[in-house]
């Protein structure tokens, strides 16, 4: 009897450690700990977020808050077609909605004032440099981190898929490529999920973005 009791008392004793030791590592900053960091800003990617054009897009942001709505362009030149609008979903429902991000579909985008739709998607290869099939920009930066719309424009022809719509919409949310990351791998590393460079037509978020994403928002 007073054997079992002791037990108990020292049970406590070590879940009460473990308790401040879980404190002690979350004051000191080392809870979390991502294979690698790579949420802008990063050691190597710092220079700025700012409204850009898509022929003279040059800065990394990040999206200005955790509501992340979006929009995908239902007519004239960038219109996404049928099988573009269901790779833009699903990268939205099965990779970001999981996430600590709240992803909703704003059917009724804003394009002016200080909540604009946060993410423009487009289909089309006009000002896409010839090296990628898609890319991210910002146009409406709201400091030097953050940006309160961005556009995704994506070729056309088999280059819209799930994996690209992932690694692109990584970019609005702040997304950088290995390079970067810190510490920095290489834009091959399969950790890196979607934001590997080339990206496979069906990759996924994975776990190293994910942990980016729910320690930034
Ligand atoms: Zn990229």
């Amino acid at each position: 009897m007073l054997t079992a009791f002791a037990d108990k008392i020292a049970a406590r004793i070590v879940g009460f450690c473990a308790v401040v030791l879980i404190a002690l590592a979350a004051t000191a900053g080392i809870a979390w700990a991502a294979y690698t960091d790579n949420m802008y800003p990063t050691q190597y990617a710092n220079a700025g977020c700012f409204s850009e054009e898509p022929n003279a897009r040059q800065s990394t942001c990040r999206t200005d808050n955790a509501t992340l709505t979006y929009y995908m362009d239902s007519g004239g030149e960038f219109e996404l077609e049928t099988p573009d609008r269901d790779d833009v979903r699903a990268t939205m429902s099965s990779d970001y909605n999981p996430t600590d991000l709240s992803v909703s579909y704003d059917s009724t985008p804003s394009f002016s004032g200080s909540a604009e739709t946060d993410i423009i998607y487009q289909e089309g290869s006009a000002d896409i440099p010839s090296s990628v099939d898609g890319m991210t920009w910002c146009n409406n930066a709201s400091d030097l981190d953050k940006c309160d719309q961005q556009y995704v424009r994506i070729r056309g022809a088999g280059s819209y898929t799930r994996g690209l719509a992932c690694h692109e919409t990584g970019h609005a949310v702040g997304l950088v490529h290995g390079n970067v990351s810190s510490p920095m791998k290489t834009n091959t590393d399969t950790r890196l999920g979607c934001m590997v460079t080339p990206v496979g037509s069906t990759t996924s978020l994975g776990s190293n973005n994910i942990e980016n994403i729910n320690n930034t928002y």
